[in-house]
């Protein structure tokens, strides 16, 4: 499908009020990627929605932001019903190639170790962003507030009344249920008083399109540098995507380096199995965090995505772990609203946090843990690395076990991603 067809408009839809003692059932703050699939998610349920985006356009599209997108996000899109719409528009990729700087072993992980018949995929931010706005459009009971935000939230026994400011013009509804997918800074958890636990990274990760001269071969790599994690991952048209961490002044540096400069320091990094490199575009910086909210639910409020956590972006998990915590809170208050139960009652929605907030936690602690033990010339602490690495090699279970972890199929399945094999 060609560009034009991805791109979207997104009409600002006036909001609807009825003469019940409710507006909508469900509130969703935030129109990201994670905002958009549980509007998407809860489409057959039954409950009436309002999504509240507060910009049109998406700086993460502008950024030329990226993703690998793991078997189970795929699963969980494809039980949605939009993954058709997106799937032509992202690349797959069948190999994953860990190494550590130096060190000839090389894990290889591939569609055998799995029996499928991809191990992942990429997708540049909008190849996701577009085909679910499209989707959410189509929902008849999901009903769109764009530009707009949310000025004031007030928690009452029954009800959420959310405070919505579209141009001139504040409104307030009533709703069973607020939910904030409203990203890393989001208002909804500050408001609720809702502590995080957490640190910034000694590191910032810089992002890039190149164009290989050799095809990628559908392959990915995560190469473990000193100075921080190193990926390199495939996208259609045989461009590439780099993710590269570094420490802050070596990062900025590398991000002031003229274009040949810089393919000259990347070239160095991750050699020549791809042939000569052509940068596309600007290059981008970001920040690095750990963040773990301490609740992800409050009487008739939960937070989901970035606004629940911020992991690393080695092995990238961040959005992969909002997708999951979708499909696990569309289970939950489809499940109540089906037989009957406040939707926003706490009792309910502890069911989701209990699901979510340990999964991810593990998945937080293992990143934290990968990053902190590549990005270290300690001897003693390479020595142990390149052993596991060796281990990971000849140990066929254990790879697998890593592999799954990575890709989310360890955890408990959502129903979302059962609809289909
Ligand atoms: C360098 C880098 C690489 C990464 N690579 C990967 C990867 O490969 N795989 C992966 O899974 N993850 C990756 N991540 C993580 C990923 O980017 C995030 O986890 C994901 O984008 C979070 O999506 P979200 O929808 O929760 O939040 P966001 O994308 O931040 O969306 C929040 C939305 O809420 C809106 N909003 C905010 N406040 C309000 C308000 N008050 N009212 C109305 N709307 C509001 C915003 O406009 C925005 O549209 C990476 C991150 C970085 C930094």
């Amino acid at each position: 499908m060609a560009q034009a067809q991805l791109s979207a408009t997104w009409q600002p839809t006036r909001l609807v009020s009825d003469s019940s003692g409710y507006d909508y059932d469900l509130v969703i703050v935030g129109g990201g990627i994670v905002g958009l699939t549980l509007a998407g998610a809860l489409k057959d349920s039954g409950l009436s929605i309002l999504l509240i985006e507060a910009r049109l356009d998406s700086p993460a599209v502008m950024k030329g932001q990226a993703y690998a997108v793991h078997m189970l996000s795929a699963q969980i899109f494809r039980g949605i019903g939009v993954w058709k719409s997106i799937l032509p528009h992202i690349a797959t990729y069948r190999r994953v190639k860990l190494s550590d700087a130096g060190f000839s072993q090389v894990v290889e992980f591939n569609t055998q170790d799995i029996g499928t018949d991809d191990l992942g995929y990429v997708a540049e931010h909008q190849a996701l962003l577009y085909p679910l706005r499209e989707f959410v459009r189509e929902c008849p009971q999901v009903k769109v507030a764009c530009p707009a935000e949310v000025v004031g939230v007030k928690y009452l026994n029954d009800a959420v009344e959310v405070e919505i400011k579209s141009g001139e013009e504040v409104q307030t509804i009533r709703s069973k249920l607020i939910v904030g997918a409203d990203g890393s800074r989001s208002q909804i958890r500050g408001s609720a008083g809702i502590k995080t636990r957490g640190w910034k990274y000694w590191q910032s990760c810089i992002v890039a399109f190149v164009r290989p001269e050799k095809s990628h071969l559908d392959t990915a790599y995560e190469k473990f540098q000193p100075s921080g994690p190193f990926a390199i991952l495939p996208l259609p048209e045989n461009r590439c995507r780099i993710v590269w961490t570094a420490p802050h002044a070596e990062a900025k540096a590398l991000c002031e380096l003229d274009d040949s400069q810089f393919l000259a320091e990347l070239s160095q990094r991750f050699g020549d199995q791809m042939g000569k490199l052509e940068l596309l575009g600007e290059r981008f910086i970001f920040p690095v965090q750990l963040m773990q909210s301490d609740r992800y639910v409050s009487p008739r409020l939960a937070l989901i995505g970035d606004a629940a956590h911020n992991c690393h972006p080695v092995g990238g998990q961040g959005l992969n772990l909002g997708i999951r915590d979708v499909a696990a809170l569309a289970e939950v208050i489809q499940t109540a609203h089906a037989a009957g139960k406040d939707i926003g009652d706490i009792k309910v929605l502890k069911q989701y946090e209990r699901w979510r907030q340990r999964e991810n936690l593990v998945v937080l602690g293992f990143t934290d843990l990968l990053d902190r033990l590549f990005s270290n010339s300690f001897l003693p602490i390479v020595i142990v690395r390149r052993c596991g690495l060796w281990v990971m090699a000849h140990l066929p279970f254990l790879k697998v076990f890593m592999l799954k972890l990575m890709i989310g199929l360890l955890g408990r399945k959502p129903s979302l991603a059962k609809k289909v094999s």
